[in-house]
């Protein structure tokens, strides 16, 4: 069996015309004889519309958390009604108000006893892969592909880290065997909603924002797919994120470990746990674009070929904040990083980058809302400052190994930007460091001007660029007419 799995993001599923097009990429797949698993996100924006919910209706505000559900209820039967035709039409819908009355529900709960735990919030959210992937699998159905529905719960068994929750490998496989391999051997088309979990006992998780791809990668690898497929809405991974920068270039192929840094320093277009499932199999991971099939995308494999140019992409994460540790009292003693760090542990909060001197150590975190705390708690070792608004630039590349005066030309191209914290080490392929939020743009775009002058057409997709600059060259002229 060719077996692939297919997970489609937000966009990819966002109204009726998306659905319609994910349905003829997963036909295409069986007519080439694959078997795919199909993974999908909630519709568009529906992730942050649920928590804004749950949100309002735990500030006391239940009309205004009943009026989000009221909207959702709406965008999801629309859908549905542009998608399904017949019998299956009013019974879809009739399942979609039930669904709707029992998340209503919970929110007057919620109103009543003004409290969100992460558990509840996690309920709360997970309505949103629940009701995507129903409405997929029945589009699929009612477009002629065998499909057939699976509830992600059943087969991504988590830990009760709610709202973040860690999977469980060996559970996961073993229900994949039960709830997922069936069908397949049967010709049809298992659809799920990526993002969510359950624990052993049965309660709803989630594995994170932007957990979808996690899912597939996790499914994948308990399947040994062939390949993992993550359709989006742009052409691939690019040089850097389209949005801030419109002459990023698709990046043809790249190693896992290229990626992996990426999505981890901030590239969205990839969950930074993706790759992980996929690199134990050694299965090949492809970022597509569902609005634009026929692209090539991008490829990760595990050894990308060698590329004239240093850098891969260029990676920014925002909202970060630089907490600094200043211990003019323990100076050189030891066990002092230890004290600090097992702080962060005991808060259960990842640090993203540290640079340590001899009376200071300064480290960056992504949560806010365990900053008291942890201020708190390490102040009763050292003096404890802390500022937000940061953000990390994060620049990737097997190249820079080894290579002289590359971090002299990164800074050259910066030399505008406060630069605040510097790392460059560890995994030897990427080069980082922290500037304020607010010159994120302008250092992404300075550093793309700089290194992706004249890109390797092995490795970027230069001739998309060129033909881009033609059109756009074209129209002023015509506008100039
Ligand atoms: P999905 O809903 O399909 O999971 P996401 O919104 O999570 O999609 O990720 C896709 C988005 O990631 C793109 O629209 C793009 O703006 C952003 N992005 C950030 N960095 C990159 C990058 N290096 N390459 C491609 N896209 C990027
Ligand atoms: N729907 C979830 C989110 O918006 C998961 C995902 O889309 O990957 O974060
Ligand atoms: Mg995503």
């Amino acid at each position: 069996m060719r077996l692939v799995v297919m997970k489609f993001g937000g966009t990819s599923v966002e109204d009726a015309a998306a659905i319609e097009r994910t349905a003829k990429i997963v036909a295409g797949r069986v007519a080439l004889g694959k078997s795919p698993v199909v993974v999908v996100s909630a519709m568009a924006k529906v992730t942050d519309a649920l928590l804004a919910a749950a949100g309002a209706a735990s500030r006391g505000d239940r009309i205004g958390a009943l009026a989000l559900s009221a909207r959702l209820r709406c965008r999801h039967r629309d859908t549905a009604g542009a998608l399904l035709r017949g019998d299956q039409l009013p019974k879809f819908q009739t399942w979609i108000d039930a669904e709707f009355d029992g998340l209503d529900e919970v929110l007057r709960g919620l109103a009543a006893i003004g409290e969100l735990t992460p558990r509840i919030s996690d309920l709360v959210v997970s309505h949103g892969e629940r009701l995507s992937s129903r409405l997929v699998a029945a589009a699929f159905i009612e477009r002629d592909i065998a499909a057939a529905h699976v509830d992600a719960r059943d087969c991504i068994v988590t830990d009760d880290h709610y709202g973040k929750a860690i999977p469980q490998d060996d559970f996961i496989e073993e229900r994949c065997r039960i709830h997922v391999v069936p069908h397949l051997h049967q010709g049809r088309v298992p659809v799920m909603g990526g993002f969510i979990g359950s624990t052993v006992k049965g309660i709803t998780t989630t594995l994170g924002r932007g957990g979808s791809d996690f899912t597939g990668a996790l499914i994948g690898g308990a399947l040994d797919a062939e390949a993992i497929e993550i359709w989006t809405d742009v052409n691939g991974i690019m040089t850097t994120d389209p949005r801030i920068c419109p002459d990023a270039l698709r990046v043809k192929t790249i190693s896992f470990e290229e990626a992996a840094e990426l999505a981890y320093f901030g590239a969205k277009v990839l969950h930074p746990a993706t790759i992980l499932p996929a690199v134990k199999k050694n299965i090949p991971v492809q970022v597509l674009n569902s609005r634009n099939a026929e692209n090539e995308g991008t490829r990760i494999i595990s050894l990308a070929p060698h590329s004239n140019s240093p850098f891969k992409c260029i990676a920014a994460k925002r909202k970060l904040t630089i907490i600094d540790v200043v211990a003019s009292r323990m100076l050189m003693s030891h066990g002092y990083l230890k004290a600090i760090f097992d702080v962060f542990d005991k808060h259960k909060c990842a640090v993203d980058m540290v640079s340590t001197s001899e009376v200071s150590v300064s480290l960056t975190v992504d949560s806010n809302e365990k900053l008291p705390a942890i201020a708190a708690d390490l102040s009763a070792l050292a003096d404890v400052k802390y500022e937000g608004r940061k953000a990390l630039i994060c620049m990737v590349g097997e190249n820079i190994r080894g290579q002289n005066g590359i971090a002299a030309q990164v800074f050259q191209a910066v030399r505008h930007v406060n630069v605040r914290m510097i790392s460059q080490g560890a995994s030897e392929i990427n080069m980082s460091f922290m500037i304020e939020e607010d010159d994120v743009d302008e250092a992404v775009r300075s550093l793309h001007a700089a290194f992706f002058k004249d890109p390797d057409p092995e490795i970027f997709d230069v001739e998309a660029r060129d033909a881009a600059r033609a059109i756009m060259t074209q129209l002023e002229e015509r506008v100039e007419l």
